[in-house]
């Protein structure tokens, strides 16, 4: 029997089949009509020669033939590997050829990429496959896939190195949405938008799946506009929808946002970055509930989720760890401390990084993930993600978090944008560089942007020099990248 996600369609459709499951333009699926299609994908795929444990691979934008795949690769037990279209061409590669993967599934935008990929099939999704799969059966190929069996294999998104394969089981996702379901409010009801991109963790295993587990109706956009937002929401009467920091803060400053009826939406998940207090409260303003989460790709991602009655009640935040997942925050030495690595246990972390030994060797520890993010926890238990560990400048023995000076800097008006980075330096072994971009028209020098430090930080937090520049590159789900701007501003000079 198929216990895994690819069976998923299959249930759906023989609980629920004429309830819509996907709404993509002027496209609509059923949940009947989905489970066809995916069946027939998987005689399509089967015919190319997919077998249980071979990789499919998928490249492009939101879309149908995305979810698609995805059940077609689960009901073959296959295994999807969802490739981050934001992805320069060599990484691209080095995710196809790392996954091993024996067919890429595209979208049209990505034909002439596909073509000069020496991965030994191709799929184009569009009309000329649907005239094939209308030619193939619709009846379900009975392969056995357990909980054990890898689903996925997702790349993390590479902000401090080169991405790495996380090994995803269907027991790591299906116990995501369990976790995603207790603590988050997903209904049967739920009419979810995403215009955030599947490939990534959050919108497909925090969002997509529990929405299709409760027979919810997913509202696909290939990208995101705040001003299109606002209309499906009125127009499709959105309850749901999930986003990083930056699309719910375009949202807001989007010039119907004060007009639009947003009575539809019961929920936000936020999550991927850390997320101000004055958006969560724009939103409740507005009897919106927002739910801000923490997790990871390793940990099919949730590992802490800030409900929304507590949301401005613990400031800065990302609440309490998951119901059926476990954490410790330990020092160095690996003994419990009230501020230092966070470690998470349970069943949805990974299986370790596929082709990558010694790193899945460092990251697991009986059975305990190493996040490499640096955590704090109230005496309530809630959780303060304080900045990674890789990112830490130790000045003369003194620990700086760079986030902490970053959101000092951030206080000060003529701050756009801003990082900081640790510098060589002979006396303390490192100091701080503050990095930053002023606001268009605003007018300060380095010395008095960091005379309005003193007072706010401790001392040896202030950066010793501050450099200007236009713009610091930003990763899609708008992270700084660090080893980027440490490799351009990191100099002595
Ligand atoms: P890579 O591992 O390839 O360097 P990445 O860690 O950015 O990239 P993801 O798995 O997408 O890849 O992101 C997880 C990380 O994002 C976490 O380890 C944490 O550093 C950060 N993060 C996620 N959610 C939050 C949050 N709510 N607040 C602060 N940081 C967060
Ligand atoms: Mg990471």
């Amino acid at each position: 029997r198929n216990h895994g996600i690819g069976s998923w369609t299959a249930r759906r459709a023989r609980r629920t089949p004429d309830r819509p499951a996907v709404v993509y333009g002027h496209v609509q699926l059923t949940y009947g009509q989905l489970h066809d299609r995916t069946t027939r994908l998987a005689h399509h795929l089967r015919g190319l020669g997919v077998r249980p444990g071979d990789r499919v691979a998928y490249l492009g934008p939101n879309h149908p033939s995305f979810l698609e795949t995805l059940f077609a690769a689960g009901h073959l037990g296959a295994v999807f590997v969802p490739l981050n279209t934001r992805l320069a061409e060599p990484e691209l590669r080095h995710c196809l050829a790392d996954s091993g993967a024996s067919v890429l599934v595209h979208t049209a935008a990505f034909e002439a990429f596909a073509g000069s990929c020496d991965v030994p099939r191709r799929v184009a999704a569009g009309a000329a496959l649907d005239e094939r799969l209308a030619a193939l059966p619709a009846t379900p190929l009975d392969v056995p896939v357990t909980h054990a069996d890898i689903a996925i294999i997702m790349y993390t998104s590479g902000t401090t190195g080169r991405a790495k394969g996380a090994v995803l089981t269907h027991g790591n996702l299906i116990w995501n949405s369990v976790n995603t379901l207790v603590d988050g409010e997903f209904s049967a009801g739920d009419v979810t938008l995403l215009s955030a991109p599947l490939f990534h963790t959050a919108a497909l295993n925090m969002t997509c799946l529990p929405t299709v587990l409760k027979g919810g109706t997913l509202v696909l956009e290939d990208s995101f506009s705040p001003t299109r937002t606002l209309d499906l929401i009125e127009r499709l009467r959105v309850t749901v929808m999930f986003g990083v920091p930056a699309m719910f803060q375009q949202v807001a400053a989007a010039a119907g946002f004060a007009d639009a009826d947003l009575s539809s939406v019961r929920m936000l998940l936020c999550g991927g970055a850390p997320v101000p207090e004055a958006l969560i409260r724009t939103y409740q303003e507005r009897g919106i509930g927002f739910l801000q989460g923490y997790g990871m790709t390793e940990a099919s991602p949730g590992v802490c989720l800030l409900d929304a009655d507590h949301a401005l009640g613990k400031p800065g935040s990302a609440g309490l760890p998951h119901f059926f997942t476990d954490i410790r925050i330990v020092d160095p030495a690996g003994d419990d401390a009230a501020r230092g690595e966070l470690l998470v246990e349970g069943p949805n972390v990974m299986r370790g990084y596929w082709n990558l030994p010694e790193e899945t060797a460092t990251a697991l520890q009986d059975g305990w993930f190493r996040t490499g993010d640096i955590a704090a926890a109230d005496e309530d238990g809630y959780v303060t993600i304080v900045d990674r560990a890789k990112d830490m400048i130790i000045s003369g023995g003194e620990n700086i978090y760079p986030a902490e000076v970053e959101k000092a800097l951030h206080e000060h008006p003529a701050v756009d944008d801003c990082a900081v980075i640790g510098i060589p330096d002979e006396k303390w072994g490192e100091v701080p560089r503050a990095v930053v971009v002023l606001a268009p028209g605003a007018e300060a020098t380095a010395e008095d942007i960091l005379v309005f430090l003193d007072g706010r930080l401790a001392r040896y937090k202030i950066p010793k020099s501050l450099v200007f520049t236009d713009a610091l590159p930003r990763s899609g789900a708008g992270k700084l990248l660090k080893p980027h701007i440490r490799r351009t501003y990191g100099t002595t000079s």
